[in-house]
């Protein structure tokens, strides 16, 4: 299949050539005649299934000959990186046509965004947060938005944008185009939109097809060996490319940076305790590859487009078998072949259970010389508020008989009362009860 098949001006069709792209993906090939053809569309897809373009060639194609001066297309997004990475796209597919598109966030001043907005701005690329202030300092109008497309909705959900979508729904026309993307479906997501499209085309990308190009391993090890491993892994098996690191905190993300930076790793962390400078240099740095790790958090991390990572790591698990698919999407992007490393502590067992099932298929297991996974309980701390069970304990008895004055307490009966959190640790056997 060829892109000439959507009939795009002859300026879009060199633009697309220019980014390199030679077919349509396969969420290209089902969105884009029906984003023409003017329908709502709910997208599950994720990101390097190349669903930005999907929906940024035919808003271009549409307003390329259209009037100039105010917002007609509208995208909504969770976060910075991502609300950037999708302006570069418009901006590079709508190289020649004259259409200005923009990026709107927090963390940046506000007065620059005022000034855009004045000199004129017809594609609007925007995190809710930031676009609602706009909204109620009266900066812009919304009133002729002709596409509306929420990205990423899952995510936005997750972040509790919710509220401030429907706030900002309320400055769009009732009459419009909206498209909602989202790599999952819960009932929220569901519910959003319901309120939003009408008659939607539904468009299912499989997550077999970017999974297939990405070679999945799983280590198994314990909590405390991580690093270790890690860091094993990293200089006996280097890799061509860039490595991306998840962690499940931020303080974890900034941790291990700096542990990868004194082994000697070109390394940066990302996560959100970072100004926006900060981020935009460590994202820079890792996409030109003066970075050749970057450790980030997955809302840091969402969305950010880098076509040369080599492989993904899951330092830590996350906490749904759709999030590890999202996160090892970031390689073998766009056809191109990666690695996805994931290690596994005795407690993602379950969670290890939940991605297999999700893939239909098992995750090839490697254990390293040295390292291996805890037994249960290994990392459990004991609960000092539950009494040990001692079998010479006798039996609790309902009441406690009455003494006569001259009857002594058992002074031995007494001291058994009294946990001894020492005796306690030793005799719980917690992880027996787990096994
Ligand atoms: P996205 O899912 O939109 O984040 O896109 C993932 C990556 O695929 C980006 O680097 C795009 O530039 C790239 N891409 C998008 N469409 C194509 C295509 N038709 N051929 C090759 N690469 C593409």
């Amino acid at each position: 299949m060829s892109f000439k098949q959507f009939q795009f001006i002859a300026q879009i069709n060199t633009n697309i050539s220019t980014c390199g792209y030679e077919h349509p993906t396969p969420i290209q090939e089902k969105a884009i005649p029906e984003v023409m053809s003017g329908k709502d569309i709910l997208g599950l897809a994720q990101t390097g299934t190349g669903k930005t373009a999907a929906f940024a060639l035919p808003i271009i194609q549409r307003l390329a000959e259209g009037p100039r001066g105010y917002v007609q297309a509208l995208i909504v997004a969770p976060t910075r990186e991502l609300a950037e990475q999708i302006n570069t796209s418009f901006k590079e597919l709508a190289v020649g046509t004259g259409l200005r598109s923009l990026a709107v966030y927090g963390g940046v001043g506000k007065k620059p965004q005022f000034d855009a907005f004045n000199r004129g701005v017809e594609i609007l690329v925007a995190c809710p947060g930031r676009l609602l202030d706009h909204l109620n300092n009266h900066d812009l109008k919304l009133n002729k938005v002709e596409t509306l497309v929420l990205d990423e909705a899952d995510q936005m959900f997750d972040m509790g944008f919710f509220p401030d979508i429907r706030r900002i729904l309320k400055h769009l026309p009732k009459k419009r185009q909206t498209l909602l993307f989202s790599a999952t479906m819960p009932a929220d997501i569901r519910k959003l939109a319901d309120e939003t499209l009408t008659n939607p085309q539904e468009i299912r990308i499989k997550l077999e097809q970017p999974l297939d190009l990405i070679t999945q391993v799983l280590y198994p090890v314990s909590k405390r060996q991580k690093a270790g491993l890690l860091l094993h892994l990293l200089e006996n098996e280097p890799t061509e490319g860039s490595t991306l690191i998840f962690t499940r905190t931020k303080y974890g993300a900034k941790n291990l940076a700096k542990k990868l930076e004194k082994a000697g790793f070109s390394a940066s962390a990302m996560q959100g305790n970072m100004s926006q400078n900060q981020r935009q240099v460590a994202l820079a740095g890792f996409r030109d590859g003066t970075f050749k790790v970057l450790v980030a958090t997955d809302i840091a991390a969402r969305g950010i487009d880098v076509s040369r990572v080599a492989q993904v790591v899951n330092f830590d698990l996350p906490s749904t078998a759709e999030a590890y698919t999202h996160r090892i999407g970031r390689t073998g992007r766009a056809e191109r072949s990666g690695r996805a490393i994931s290690f596994m502590c005795y407690d993602d067992q379950v969670m290890v259970k939940a991605i297999e099932r999700l893939q239909g298929k098992a995750i090839k297991r490697i254990t390293v010389d040295g390292f291996a996974m805890e037994e249960a309980g290994e990392q459990q701390e004991p609960k000092q508020s539950v009494r040990p069970h001692n079998p010479n304990r006798r039996p609790k008895k309902k009441a406690a008989p009455r003494r006569s004055g001259k009857q002594q307490k058992n002074p031995a009966a007494t001291a058994q009362k009294s946990p001894n959190p020492k005796r306690a640790s030793n005799i719980f056997g917690l992880g027996k009860k787990e096994k």
